[in-house]
């Protein structure tokens, strides 16, 4: 096995054109044209994705493209927290079971590029061929929570999306890597794994974007029919209720059973409801401890996944 270099050894040369000023002839009016403003560059490979990067502390956003304001704005928490932020879009087929939408996934690398004018340093898209140069057969066991919630209808799921962290992680080398709390138990696992594992990177995770009326955003939000798309944010609204009242010390269980019929009566197929311990995702949260209320329902074709935060009552 070939010695991993810890970050700080990485060659990351310079961009010593950061910013060009110009000067109008006349050298009256000048104005700044930073790197910064400027579409950002694709790497394929990590020659080129190093040869992109500012020096400094490095922020990567791991993602899956078809970009929205929620994963912008996880790249503006990486600019504020580095001197260096690179964006991967990958859609990895790993966390994909054969039934599901890996081949209608939104793809558009042109436009995520687009948006990321000014935020991102580079976009680094792997080819296949580097992320799975053979069939992966080496994976990583999780603990049963991977099993549980998300995992329970999407076996395998979390094993896909912690191997190809990790693999990001291993061949981009950053000191502190940016996940959003819209999968929180996404981000709770590859965290789990990522400290475990000794992987030198922080974890940084931000809050949820939505949409005014409430909806999370999601890039498979473009699967909602018009009138899906009026009924979606329903689940938020039942998660933020929900979670003052167990707060204020209604008993979750009738509240889960209220919710749920709910969400059936607006033709939501719902897949979990479960209140977990927000620091160890474990069930029954006990009194006063930060907890979480994560729920899954599918609407039409499209899977919307959400979560309200809240503490649990005093005794
Ligand atoms: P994805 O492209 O769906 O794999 O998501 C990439 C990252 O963006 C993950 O860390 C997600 O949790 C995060 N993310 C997705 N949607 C949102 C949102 N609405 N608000 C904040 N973060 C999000």
């Amino acid at each position: 096995m070939s010695p991993r270099l810890s970050p700080a050894s990485f060659p990351r040369p310079k961009i010593l054109f950061n910013c060009l000023t110009y000067g109008v002839a006349a050298g009256i009016s000048f104005f700044t044209v930073s790197a910064a403003h400027t579409i950002p560059p694709l790497a394929r490979d990590v020659n080129e994705l190093r040869a992109q990067l500012p020096s400094g502390k490095l922020a990567l956003v791991p993602t899956m493209g078809a970009l929205h304001e929620g994963h912008l704005s996880l790249v503006r928490r990486a600019r504020a927290i580095a001197e260096a932020v690179a964006v991967s879009v990958y859609v990895n087929p790993l966390q994909f079971a054969p039934h599901e939408d890996f081949a209608e996934y939104p793809r558009d690398l042109e436009g995520d590029r687009k948006k990321l004018a000014g935020i991102a340093d580079v976009v680094f898209a792997p080819p296949d061929g580097l992320m799975y140069p053979q069939k992966q057969t080496a994976t990583i066991a999780l603990p049963p929570l991977a099993g549980e919630m998300c995992g329970a209808s999407r076996p395998g799921f979390f094993e896909g999306v912690v191997t190809v962290v990790c693999k990001l992680f291993n061949l981009v080398h950053p000191d502190v890597a940016v996940f959003g709390k819209k999968d929180w138990q996404q981000a709770h696992l590859v965290g789990l794994a990522a400290r475990q594992l000794n992987f030198p990177v922080a974890m940084e995770v931000c809050n949820i974007a939505r949409e005014p009326d409430g909806l999370a955003l999601s890039s498979r939000n473009k699967y909602l029919t018009p009138a899906e798309r009026n009924r979606a944010p329903l689940l938020h609204a039942l998660l933020q209720t929900a979670a003052a009242e167990i707060q204020n010390g209604k008993p979750p269980e009738d509240i889960r059973d209220n919710a749920i019929n709910q969400l059936r009566e607006a033709g939501f197929a719902p897949d979990y409801w479960e209140l977990r311990d927000a620091e160890t995702l474990t069930p029954a949260p006990p009194p006063g401890v930060p907890a979480v209320l994560l729920a899954a329902a599918t609407l039409g074709k499209t899977r919307l996944l959400d979560n309200a935060e809240l503490r649990m009552p005093p005794q």
